[in-house]
């Protein structure tokens, strides 16, 4: 495995990888199957909207859902990792938002075709600043949140996921090769829903991490 560091600060994105359907609620409440191996796509790296602030929603989509998400950031690259590799290859967690144009997703897996659009979309990935990673099981025991105007909509411990965070990493390893700087947005627990123009979004994990987001 190659190895670099890099400080928090300085690490520029690569690719995006975001998996789908990771909390069996989650994939109840889309009506979508329980996955058998982890269920994955991509955001550009114009998707990023680092440290939050106002989103504008696509004038394309009549139903942009909140898919509130623990993201980590990979610090080595290299492929077909083990579960033991990954854990030495995140050195920071963000919480960020799975922006998506449900319309659009919904239309397209009707007809078969890539989410790119509804996934992808300029905005649709905004993350907190990133918190130094001490182990993925100081992350995976806390809970994450998402505030919309201060009710809370999606809450569930960070354990409850179905693929664990080194399975997830060492998964995405052998489909992808791992660059320094990439990210992954991890999956979304139960209730996500509709955000709309005016929209004050607080997404939190732990005490640490936190996003805030003002709706255009
Ligand atoms: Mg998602």
């Amino acid at each position: 495995m190659e190895t670099s560091a890099h400080s928090l600060a300085t690490l520029p994105v690569g690719k995006i990888v975001c998996v789908g359907r990771n909390f069996a609620e989650h994939a109840r409440e889309l009506d979508s199957g329980i996955p058998s191996e982890p269920v994955l796509f991509l955001k550009p790296p114009t998707a990023l909207l680092l440290g939050g602030g106002m989103v504008e929603l696509p004038s394309f989509s009549k139903e942009v859902h909140h898919e509130v998400e623990l993201v980590l950031r990979i610090s080595k690259g290299g492929k077909n990792w083990s579960a033991e590799d990954s854990e030495r290859c995140v050195d920071a967690f963000a919480v960020g938002l799975d922006l998506t144009a449900r319309d659009l997703q919904n239309e397209a897996k009707k007809k078969g075709l890539p989410w790119a659009v509804a996934k992808g979309f300029d905005g649709s990935a905004p993350i907190s600043e990133l918190q130094p990673c001490q182990g993925l099981k100081s992350v995976s025991s806390q809970t994450i949140q998402l505030l919309v105007n201060g009710v809370p909509r999606q809450r569930s411990p960070l354990s409850a996921m179905l693929f664990s965070l080194p399975e997830l990493i060492a998964f995405v390893s052998t489909r992808f090769r791992w660059e320094p700087g990439d990210l992954l947005f991890t999956g979304t627990p139960a209730g996500v829903g509709p955000v709309v123009s005016g929209d004050h979004l607080v997404a939190t994990i732990g005490t640490t991490a936190r996003l805030e987001l003002w709706v255009k």
